[in-house]
């Protein structure tokens, strides 16, 4: 395909705000482009070079991109500058400079893959003279470029793109094209992804072998799974009755989800659970882990917690938070927060896919594997299997006087097997907040803010925030939130934000307030509330409990814990709010009158 033909894709991908729309432009994309350059037009419609979990960066300053596009122009940097100060686009402003400059015709035939080729170069030119070397290869593609491919291009370079192409609507786009739009083939694909979380593999073998080809996609050491979710219960008596009678409680551990990858030779790779490489992050676990598991290759997954050195006793998530992100002081990190990591699963060993097997099996396994004594920092999550519910209200009393959050009910049942990237009732969550008045905390999406007055003068006084909707790819909000922001939050709150601010609505944001700054949903936090509520200016859940209402949550106030682990698609859904309003008309027994059906 010709890079050309591709930009015009996006400028039509970029006219429409309708997702439906978006996803015939793009299920026509897939169709037209050739296989071997399908992986890399996915890769690159996303703003990305390769699997987002492979965070491959470019290195490309605005300055950077200022001195290429000056140099090929022949326009002086500081009216660059100038102008993009104006646009706040630098991919505009090159638009309106390559304005009616054609090509030469044989540079107009050039292909995806070739620019592509070019793109990488660029990501992989590092050291001494990379910065020259980055400006001559992206100044010899911006030569090349028409208006439009230049205002991709730099856009693209600059990590701007943002087409609102997510994972979920070229999942959708993959079934249009090629499982004729069913929903079995749409969800075949959809676990396929979920198991590599590489659309390009999953692409590649739709082209190849149709949807049979899904079924070949396999487990492999250095790319993650998507994790496997848990479901809520309101209370443990519920929660034993969803699991037949008969459960497998476990420390839910307050820290931070690690998968752990293990190749037959070579250093472990460690993934977070938005699928991040995190392994320089942990250097003790890389070390450690080869001495606790006894047979590689394996996958294992567990919970990474900070202890502490004296008495060995769990500290709450904020120790360890401290230690997310960090790229300086390891060394010191390490000692200062000693971590232990309470494996809970595992998903591969040797040349078995143990993610068939059911949990009990897989739990054996997992035991097998770990040797008891092979590290300090590595052992298996406490659990009971309990079938009654005295039992399992010991067991959860006893998980939070060892500092956990609460408990997992985890399913005992024959079709137990890990589903990566669910959500569903093999595991059901129970934390200590469900005792309070609203079951749970929300993790929400910032999509805008409201000025500040008196004390909080310059800065913002409210966040708009939203819970996401997987089915639509759309943020709806649910509520405006003021309260729990400490001075030093407040203080820095227009700077964290400032990145994400968009003049304009997002059209993936879905709400009838209108703050006075938009925000790019990216940033999730987590929120605390008296109870959820119908709401007409509020969008969550919008007309699925009574027609032109939707769910709203009271008195919210910010726990102080930013999710950096969750990326906007993992945050809430509006299904799980749902969920979380329905428990609550349940425990209160109101009125059924609140839940009139949608007309
Ligand atoms: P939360 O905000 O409640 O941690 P979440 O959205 O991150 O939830 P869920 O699947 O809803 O993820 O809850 C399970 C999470 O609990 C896992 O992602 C993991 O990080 C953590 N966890 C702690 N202990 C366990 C355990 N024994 N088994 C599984 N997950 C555990």
């Amino acid at each position: 395909m010709r890079f050309a033909e591709l930009t015009t894709v996006y400028n039509e991908l970029e006219a429409t705000t309708k997702r439906l729309e978006m996803r015939k432009i793009l299920s026509g994309l897939v169709q037209r482009v050739a296989r071997s350059e399908l992986a890399e037009v996915l890769y690159l419609s996303q703003g990305l070079l390769r699997p987002e979990y492979e965070r491959v960066e470019l290195g490309v300053a605005d300055s950077l991109a200022r001195r290429a596009l000056a140099g090929v122009t022949g326009t002086e940097e500081e009216k660059i500058r100038q102008l993009t100060l104006e646009s706040g686009d630098l991919g505009l402003t090159a638009e309106r400079l390559f304005a009616g400059r054609a090509p030469p015709a044989e540079v107009d035939s050039r292909t995806v893959a070739e620019v592509y080729a070019q793109l990488r170069a660029i990501a992989e030119s590092a050291g001494e003279g990379s910065q020259e070397r980055k400006v001559l290869l992206l100044s010899s593609l911006l030569e090349c470029a028409n208006a439009t491919e230049a205002k991709y291009l730099l856009r693209f370079v600059l990590g701007t793109l943002r087409l609102g192409v997510r994972e979920m609507t070229l999942l959708d786009a993959l079934a249009d094209a090629y499982a004729g739009g069913t929903k079995e083939g749409r969800r075949r694909i959809e676990a396929a992804f979920n198991v590599s979380s590489d659309l390009g593999i999953v692409a590649e073998a739709l082209v190849d072998h149709g949807l049979d080809g899904m079924d070949s996609i396999r487990i492999s050491v250095g790319r993650p799974v998507r994790p496997m979710l848990a479901e809520r219960s309101p209370d443990l008596k519920d929660l034993l009755e969803r699991m037949d009678g008969t459960s497998v409680l476990e420390y839910k551990y307050d820290g931070l989800r690690i998968q752990a990858h293990l190749p037959a030779e070579g250093p472990p790779q460690l993934f977070s659970r938005r699928l991040e490489p995190i392994s320089e992050q942990f250097p003790e676990l890389l070390r450690e882990l080869p001495r606790a598991i006894r047979h590689r290759p394996a996958i294992v997954e567990g919970e990474c917690v900070s202890v502490d050195p004296d008495s060995g006793e769990l500290r709450p998530f904020q120790a360890i938070s401290r230690r997310r992100g960090r790229k300086y002081d390891l060394a010191k990190a390490e000692e200062e927060i000693p971590v232990r990591l309470f494996l809970f699963d595992v998903l591969l060993e040797g040349a078995t896919e143990r993610m068939k097997e059911d949990y009990p099996e897989r739990r054996r396994r997992l035991e097998a594997l770990v040797r008891p004594d092979g590290s300090e920092r590595v052992a298996l999550a406490t659990q009971q299997r309990v079938t009654e519910l005295g039992a399992a209200t010991q067991f959860f009393d006893q998980a939070i006087a060892d500092g956990c959050e609460g408990v997992i009910g985890k399913s005992v049942a024959p079709d137990s097997v890990y589903r990566a990237g669910a959500r569903g009732f093999w595991w059901i969550k129970y934390k200590r907040e469900y005792t309070q008045a609203l079951a749970d905390t929300i993790d929400g999406v910032i999509v805008g803010a409201f000025a500040g007055r008196g004390r909080r003068a310059g800065t913002w006084g409210a966040l708009l925030v939203a819970v996401y909707d997987p089915e639509n790819d759309r943020f709806e909000s649910f509520c405006k939130v003021g309260s729990g922001f400490d001075d030093e939050t407040l203080a820095g709150l227009k700077a964290r934000l400032r990145p994400l601010e968009t003049a304009e609505r997002p059209a993936e944001v879905l709400t009838e307030l209108t703050p006075d700054q938009w925000f790019r949903p990216s940033i999730v936090i987590e929120l605390r509330g008296a109870e959820l509520s119908l709401s007409p200016i509020h969008r969550a859940a919008f007309g699925k409990l009574r027609a032109g209402v939707g769910l709203a949550l009271r008195f919210p106030r910010f726990t102080g814990r930013w999710r950096e682990d969750k990326k906007e698609t993992d945050a809430t859904t509006s299904a799980e709010l749902l969920g979380l309003y329905r428990s609550q008309v349940r425990q209160e027994s109101s009125s059924p009158a609140d839940e009139a059906p949608a007309s």
